[in-house]
């Protein structure tokens, strides 16, 4: 079956899976979506013994349809490689009764990795079968894990440049320190005077500038986003969890049919939207447990249906979910509509003018999939803590965030199904959060002390992400105004 895909706000124009890639948002500012989520082929019994690359494969044909076999493949044989340090690539491991899903793995040790090492190479192919005549610029707001994962996947391929604003003093110090080292003559990355959301919006509204588009057009250029609005991040997302469960099946842990519960550590709402995917897609989940930390805006909009974002931004040891603004929300909000696009379009409004919006009891309803959860730093440390304490396993703040949240929500409901938590980092990303959850506070400001530190505590060797930056040379310096992003990527794409 042939996939179309159209924007989330209404705009009547059908696209192809790449055309979707290659434009990241639609003209009206909407989301693509595709018009139906298709069923998986195989049963998951004969999923079951399948790698992770040939899993890869029966999951994003079935949205790529305008990719051919050979393409395809050949994608995913380039991203899911040497690259990552295990042949599993996602490995299952068992630990304090749940399934944490090791999503770092990858070159940047966060789970941007899984969709951002097949992006550039989706792109890359979308952009020839299109016959685009002008480079790509990649744009991207990270809070923190997106932009190194996006410039590691984008350096030095030809026809792209990359540029990157992540928020000054609102990123972990392995993570600042991954970014301003990137090498590759067409990366950039830019500290912007802001937090992550002024980044995103900044973004956003960059994208959505037609004058802007025209004159980048004439230097030779043309956007698109490595941000998980851009379909290309969210079907290789999806991959995951149908291996997840097919893992869970081979080993032994369930039965066939057997519904189990995934929690996730949430930010831009991607990585849980993914999940929900796979479940349309025919996956026995139940509840899809979304998790967040003290920015628990998608908490209040679960339990109240109304999300409003006008509160205090606050930075946490879980930077990378620091977020008010969940983008992907918007496709949740579509499917809940019916996949009506005026109807989102003027809640989204709503949004961007008043900072909130409130939906029907018919579209809460329709996400009763959904539990929403949050942990307090206090409650994340002790949580990171117990899970060591309890089985000498080490998990992130993020993973802390989620573990937490399954933890009091099968205490609360009795609900003893089997859950997967989607771990999204490793905990040498935030070395210092994690040694101080486990250990009380350190006396040393130095983040290489508590990664030597950690390497003692959880006996795991150091990732060569973390070797890599510990002699690397810092390349990037600029900074820049939040108003001031535009400005900033006319210089650079200038030369100036
Ligand atoms: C990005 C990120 C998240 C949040 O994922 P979303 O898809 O944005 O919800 C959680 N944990 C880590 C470590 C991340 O990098």
């Amino acid at each position: 079956m042939d996939i179309r895909y159209r924007s989330t706000r209404g705009d009547s124009e059908q696209v192809t899976a790449s055309q979707a890639i290659l434009r990241g948002l639609a003209k009206d500012g909407g989301l693509y979506m595709p018009e139906t989520i298709p069923q998986l082929e195989k049963s998951l019994k004969e999923m079951a013994s399948l790698t992770y690359q040939e899993t890869a494969y029966e999951v994003m044909k079935l949205f790529l349809t305008d990719f051919t076999e050979e393409e395809l493949k050949g994608c995913i044989g380039r991203a899911y490689d040497e690259k990552f340090d295990t042949e599993e690539i996602a490995p299952l491991v068992k630990a304090d009764g749940a399934y944490y899903l090791e999503l770092f793995h990858g070159s940047t040790i966060a789970f941007k990795d899984m969709a951002l090492s097949i992006l550039p190479h989706l792109m890359t192919v979308s952009a020839k079968k299109n016959h685009a005549e002008h480079d790509i610029v990649i744009l991207t707001a990270t809070s923190g894990d997106t932009g190194k994962a996006a410039m590691a996947g984008f350096a030095d391929v030809p026809g792209t440049r990359i540029i990157v604003f992540y928020p000054k003093g609102g990123v972990s110090q392995v993570q600042e320190l991954q970014m301003v080292t990137q090498k590759g003559d067409n990366t950039d990355v830019v500290a912007i005077h802001g937090n992550f959301d002024d980044a995103q919006s900044g973004v956003k509204a960059i994208f959505g500038d037609r004058e802007f588009a025209k004159e980048v057009e004439a230097m030779g250029y043309q956007f698109s986003s490595a941000n998980s609005i851009n379909i290309g991040r969210l079907v290789p997302q999806i991959v995951y969890y149908v291996y997840a469960y097919a893992k869970l099946l081979e080993n032994g842990e369930i039965q066939e049919g057997e519904q189990i519960n995934v929690t996730v550590p949430t930010g831009n709402f991607g990585n849980i939207l993914a999940a929900y995917f796979a479940k349309q897609m025919g996956l026995p989940i139940d509840k899809l447990i979304c998790a967040s930390n003290d920015n628990k805006v998608l908490y209040d909009f679960f339990k109240t249906g109304v999300y409003d974002r006008r509160r205090e931004f606050i930075l946490t040891n879980s930077p990378s979910m620091d977020i008010l603004i969940s983008s992907n929300l918007e496709r949740l909000i579509y499917l809940s509509t019916g996949c009506d696009g005026e109807k989102t379009g003027r809640l989204m409004k709503d949004l961007a003018e008043k900072g909130m919006y409130e939906i029907t009891g018919d579209m809460k309803e329709r996400m009763a999939d959904f539990v929403g959860g949050f942990a307090t730093q206090e409650e994340n440390s002790a949580e990171i803590k117990k899970v060591y304490e309890d089985t000498g396993y080490v998990i992130d703040t993020h993973t802390g965030v989620a573990s937490c949240v399954y933890r009091n929500y099968a205490k609360t409901t009795g609900d003893t199904k089997k859950t997967v938590i989607a771990s999204t980092a490793s905990p040498y990303k935030f070395s210092r959060s994690v040694v101080e959850a486990i250990e009380g506070p350190g006396s040393s400001d130095d983040e290489f002390t508590y990664i030597d530190r950690l390497n003692a505590i959880s006996g795991v060797a150091l990732p060569q992400a973390v070797e890599e930056i510990k002699s690397a040379p810092v390349r990037h310096h600029m900074e820049c105004e939040k108003d001031g992003m535009k400005e900033t990527v006319r210089g650079i794409l200038s030369g100036k």
